[in-house]
């Protein structure tokens, strides 16, 4: 029988599914097309390429930043150079700046590097059934495992899970802040000599320009816009199919940088539902050893790829 099956595919599912599967055998699963949960990118057709959840890793974490190191030396990170304004005028902004050399989701991609892995799979049920876990798919697929580590967002976690999880973890109640993101693309104009933008703004809080991570030539200037907390707030439940929510953000990006309307050829809208739990745990994993329940992920600790890593890093050790 299988020894963990592994819910979620993103920072913190890739790196238990990586630090287990050197002793253990490991199957990851995930509702979504493919890895990288809020650490994915959206690929439209050839040239649109978009970072549209993590737009940087910046290594604080003594053993964080050695695994990144090494990361960079295997040519599967890489400096985000440029000009990075920050109009908010924080002191962290010259911080180490690392993106993937392909995609934010090539940390991801690394670490699952010949792991079994199934997308497309939501998790509807999960059974504890003594000495064993069965695990029920949206898709019918039906695993059975003898441990189970879920690395969903904890609203996701509490739907499916709650009546597995201590009281300590239920009475944490962690909240998880919304985030809208909208990516947009020009026709070939010269693109600002600006790496990203962070705004003082009501509604606009951040733009990346993907041009600027160096990773395609294209004649198409990219850009990722990120909405603000209190207007994502105000629109995570309507912004579907509504043109004008999307159009607001937009517009709000033209107006500040200055850039054409006529230039815009592309824009798509995504909603980030359990976006950012801004508020620490006193965790940083849990380990149940006796029903070999195991969770991990950034709603531990704070909304940062680091954070995802160490958490995951941290369970293995109970695990151990
Ligand atoms: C817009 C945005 C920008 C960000 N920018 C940065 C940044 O610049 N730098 C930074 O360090 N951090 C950033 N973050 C935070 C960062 O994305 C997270 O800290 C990190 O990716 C969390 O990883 P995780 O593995 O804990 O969770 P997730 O990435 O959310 O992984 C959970 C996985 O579980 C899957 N899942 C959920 N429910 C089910 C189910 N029922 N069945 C099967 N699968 C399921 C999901 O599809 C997902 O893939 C950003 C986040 C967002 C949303």
């Amino acid at each position: 029988m299988l020894d963990f099956c592994i819910i979620g595919s993103g920072v913190a599912g890739s790196t238990i599914a990586h630090l287990l599967s050197k002793k253990y055998s490991v199957h990851i699963l995930d509702k979504a097309r493919g890895p990288g949960g809020r650490a994915s990118n959206k690929r439209f057709k050839k040239d649109l390429n978009f970072d549209h959840g993590v737009q940087y890793i910046s290594p604080k974490d003594k053993k964080f930043l050695k695994f990144s190191k090494k990361l960079i030396q295997a040519k599967i990170l890489k400096e985000w150079t440029g000009s990075h304004i920050d109009f908010n005028f924080e002191k962290k902004k010259n911080s180490l700046k690392l993106i993937g050399h392909k995609a934010n989701n090539d940390l991801v991609k690394y670490q699952l590097k010949g792991i079994k892995k199934t997308f497309l799979s939501k998790v509807t049920k999960i059974n504890f059934k003594g000495k064993f876990w069965e695990v029920l798919f949206e898709n019918k697929l039906k695993i059975q495992s003898k441990g189970l580590i879920i690395t969903c967002p904890f609203p996701q976690l509490k739907a499916i899970a709650k009546k597995y999880l201590n009281s300590k973890i239920l009475r944490l109640g962690v909240k998880m802040e919304p985030n809208i993101t909208v990516m947009i693309a020009f026709k070939n104009n010269k693109t600002l000599p600006i790496s990203s933008i962070k705004f003082n703004d009501k509604i606009l809080s951040w733009a990346a320009n993907e041009n600027s991570k160096k990773r395609f030539i294209s004649n198409t200037n990219l850009w990722t816009l990120q909405a603000s907390l209190a207007w994502s707030k105000k629109n995570i439940n309507k912004y579907k199919n509504n043109k004008k929510i999307e159009d607001e953000l937009v517009m709000r990006f033209l107006k500040l940088t200055g850039i054409k309307k006529n230039k815009l050829i592309y824009k798509r809208i995504h909603g980030w539902k359990y976006s950012y739990n801004y508020r620490k745990t006193k965790f940083l994993s849990f380990w149940d050893k006796k029903n070999r329940l195991g969770l991990c992920g950034d709603w531990f600790n704070g909304p940062k790829v680091e954070n995802a890593w160490l958490s995951a890093y941290n369970l293995k050790k109970q695990i151990r």
